[in-house]
């Protein structure tokens, strides 16, 4: 029997629709979440990620500028940008896209946000909270797969889960939440000897590695989860037929667009030997976006409520 497909795109419209909800209230209470995103260079793959997120917050009534600085600013310049967004109070999120330049330090830049405003939840106090159990900013990529998780009737509590990827934007976060979730929690990495017969006994099945179908049917327990969170980029026909020995529609895909995107799991063998496994596309991405706007909307409601509680406590 096929496996079930986790639906990225169901699960983000029922995340955005509860989003929806909270924001009017929020409005009703005078109160518009706002997010700034800075953008350095011309790379053409983050200047779609930010236009994307700008949409999203367009579309739900969120405030949200971009700020676009060349690709010679200095670390300095960031941390100035970084201080102005800081200290204006109808920004509620502050995003760094990622990768920054190479002259820029990435590290020093993430850490000059305030932690408050912090929605990509990369900020060493946001990962402090996160490693003791206290409520904070979440990185997003690793949120959404949690909710693909809960909202796709997966058990989580119990469950012998596998990690492929220990980043500290996925791999590692991940496993944190999944630890809060109560799953017995195992990370592999690419020093990790004899992978798939780990691989085989997990319950569920994570693969955050950027290598396109790494993960084949021997990595796979049967009737598993399968969450596949890489994004590559495949441009030839030699590539794609490696990926996929039944179908030719991909192959039909990269006649007409030029590229087609896959994930680090076989597809085929995810459908032939999972019991539910997220697509590429349509999978764990569009969750990202969603977790995004989640953590503007909370970073928002936690600030500012609490700015009100203290005005009017000072009365
Ligand atoms: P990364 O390059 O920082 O980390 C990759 C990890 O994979 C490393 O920890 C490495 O040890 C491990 N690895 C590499 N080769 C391996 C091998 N042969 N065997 C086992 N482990 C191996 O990447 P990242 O930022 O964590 O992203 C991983 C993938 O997820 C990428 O394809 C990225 O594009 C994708 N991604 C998707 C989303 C989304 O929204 N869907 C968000 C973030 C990242």
């Amino acid at each position: 029997m096929a496996a079930r497909v986790l639906d990225g795109n169901k699960i983000r419209e029922e995340i955005i629709a509860d989003l929806a909800v909270e924001i009017r209230e929020l409005k009703a209470a005078g109160i518009t979440p706002g997010l700034a995103a800075i953008l350095v260079g011309d790379n053409p793959a983050s200047h779609i990620y930010v236009r994307n997120k700008v949409k999203a917050c367009q579309s739900l009534g969120l405030y949200s500028e971009k700020i676009e600085l060349p690709s010679e600013a200095s670390t300095e310049d960031l941390i100035k940008r970084v201080g102005e967004l800081n200290r204006r109070d109808s920004v509620d999120g502050i995003l760094i896209q990622l990768p920054l330049p190479p002259q820029v330090d990435t590290q020093a830049v993430l850490e000059a946000v305030d932690p408050a405003k912090d929605v990509d939840g990369l900020h060493p106090v946001n990962l402090g909270y996160l490693v003791s159990g206290r409520p904070g900013l979440v990185p997003c990529t690793p949120a959404g797969i949690v909710e693909i998780l809960r909202r796709g009737g997966i058990a989580m509590a119990g469950s012998q889960t596998l990690i492929i990827g220990r980043s500290n934007l996925v791999g590692k976060p991940l496993a944190l939440l999944l630890l809060r979730e109560h799953a017995t929690v195992t990370i592999a990495h690419s020093r990790t000897r004899a992978l798939a017969p780990l691989a085989r006994q997990a319950d569920i099945l994570i693969a955050a590695i950027g290598q396109p179908g790494l993960v084949t049917a021997e990595f796979i327990k049967p009737h598993a989860t399968v969450i596949d969170v890489g994004i590559n980029r495949l441009t030839t026909p030699e590539e794609i037929r490696r990926l996929y020995r039944q179908s030719s529609v991909p192959l039909h895909q990269l006649e007409a667009k030029g590229s087609v995107l896959v994930g680090d799991v076989q597809p085929e063998d995810a459908s032939e030997m999972a019991g539910a496994f997220t697509p590429v596309p349509g999978g764990v991405g569009p969750l990202t976006i969603a977790m995004l706007m989640v953590n503007s909307v909370r970073a928002a409601k936690r600030r500012r409520m609490d700015q009100k509680k203290t005005t009017t406590g000072s009365r």
